[in-house]
């Protein structure tokens, strides 16, 4: 798997641009901070999936309550995959890079979010923005989350989702936070599927020769070492810049200046 810092980098990039696509009526976000939001939950949702095993930097952004999460959703992802493994698909001892790794996974925590938020609205809003904003914390963050510790990262994330709460407690927009963390969860998988490892994303539901669990992979010619100097030299900073340009685009005023200051320029040709 890549490295968590571009996983969440490439799930900011890809909230920030569907949140310029995602239209209105579906949740998509009308203001600087709804887009800003949709990224946040988005980057961290592009953690998510990692917290299928107890080994992964993520399991321990929240200490013990995410180690004896990922360890539950190990045995489960386990469990399903042995219940719906093709003849031909290998014995497995652990749920890593299973269940969570698949397209049924995003549209199923996509739905869940989105139904838990119309239910309840504000206490799973907030418990949303917690874990994600936790998440991308710690993927964004990672030197700082490091030296400080989980209960530092479970701190700042309790008080930036309770302020992203109060400055963004637009009812609707909020439903589209499911849309975001299923999208960070897609995101992933695209981030694993460029490594030697590949990622079952159809799993179960399409099986081949004899495998319901193969894995979606480039050529090994052009996938990537995950951590290697191609993902630390260009993809890393690429996306990164990527990330800081459409943010940039998003504040509300940006894009008018710029096509001015561009049409003064020209002017002045
Ligand atoms: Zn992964």
């Amino acid at each position: 798997m890549v490295m968590g810092a571009t996983h969440a980098v490439s799930g900011a990039v890809a909230g920030l641009l569907a949140a310029q696509v995602l239209p209105p009526e579906w949740g998509g976000p009308t203001s600087t901070a709804e887009v800003f939001t949709f990224a946040g939950v988005c980057a961290g949702a592009a953690l998510l999936p990692d917290l299928d095993t107890a080994q992964s930097t993520v399991a321990r952004s929240f200490g013990p309550a995410s180690w004896v999460l990922a360890k539950g959703v190990d045995e489960v992802s386990l469990w399903y995959y042995r219940l719906t493994r093709g003849r031909r698909d290998p014995k497995r001892r652990g749920g890593h890079r299973t269940l969570t790794h698949t397209a049924l996974f995003a549209v199923a925590i996509s739905t869940a979010v989105s139904a838990l938020i119309v239910a309840f609205g504000q206490p799973a809003i907030i418990g949303t923005l917690f874990l994600t904003l936790g998440l991308a914390l710690r993927g964004l963050a990672g030197g700082w989350a490091k030296r400080n510790g989980w209960i530092a990262v479970t701190v700042a994330a309790a008080v930036l989702s309770v302020l992203t709460w109060r400055w963004y407690p637009d009812e609707v927009g909020s439903r589209a936070l499911g849309v975001a963390v299923g999208l960070g969860c897609a995101v992933h998988c695209l981030g694993d599927a460029i490594t030697k490892e590949g990622v079952p994303f159809l799993a179960p539901f399409v099986p081949w020769r004899g495998r319901r669990w193969w894995e979606f992979q480039l050529p090994s010619m052009l996938s990537i070492r995950a951590g290697g100097t191609f993902e630390r030299a260009i993809l890393g900073p690429l996306l990164t810049l990527a990330a800081v340009g459409l943010a940039l685009w998003a504040i509300e005023g940006v894009p008018a200046a710029v096509t001015d200051a561009l049409g003064e320029w020209q002017a002045l040709r």
